[in-house]
């Protein structure tokens, strides 16, 4: 049984980090195509793709194109509003680079889903500050990593896999509103 998260970028012209963990080890890639991010992932066959990128608009939205009537809502969701109040750092869907993050997201989401992979939101950077440092938090998931030095987006595809098996074993809650989206964030380790 495989898990298996993406750190996806705005572009394919820039690299998205893929990890996936299988039978408590943590493997890490980079792809950058659409298509090369899907046979990546149909190659690992997942039981479920955790996803760093909104996977939803904001209620009432039926686009992210500035000249639509919907650019009045704005790029706020339900997700965005409690992970705010909780003192976490998020971006609307509407700021700069995010329409088109959301746009890929939204778009690579539906395309896993038609294959029969379960796709969940998540936010690596948040996950992190729940969960802890890499190096201290492995070993009390019992999870092993060979590649050393991750790069950034290596390490929030790492957070959003683990995500994914914290989901996966249940330790997770949601906030959003499910007739817009969800988000998935992990419960702290119980010691
Ligand atoms: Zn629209």
């Amino acid at each position: 049984m495989r898990l298996a998260g993406v750190d996806l970028s705005a572009k394919e012209s820039r690299p998205s980090g893929i990890a996936w963990l299988d039978e408590g080890e943590v493997f890490v890639k980079e792809a950058f195509s659409n298509e090369e991010i899907v046979d990546l992932l149909m190659e690992v066959s997942p039981r479920v793709v955790a996803i760093d990128a909104p996977l939803s608009l904001p209620l009432g939205r039926c686009c992210l194109r500035k000249e639509c009537n919907c650019e009045r809502i704005g790029g706020m969701r339900w997700i965005e509003r409690e992970m705010i109040s909780r003192g976490y750092r998020v971006f609307p869907v509407t700021f700069k680079w995010m329409r088109n993050l959301t746009e890929r997201g939204i778009s690579l989401k539906k395309n896993l889903e038609k294959r029969g992979i379960e796709v969940i939101e998540v936010h690596p950077g948040t996950s992190r500050k729940i969960l802890g440092p890499l190096w201290e938090l492995l070993p009390k998931i019992n999870l092993r990593i060979q590649k050393k030095d991750l790069s950034r987006d290596e390490e929030d595809a790492v957070y959003s896999a683990i995500t994914a098996f914290m989901y996966f074993l249940g330790e997770f809650e949601t906030l959003g509103r499910e007739d817009e989206g969800l988000i998935v964030l992990p419960l702290p380790i119980r010691k």
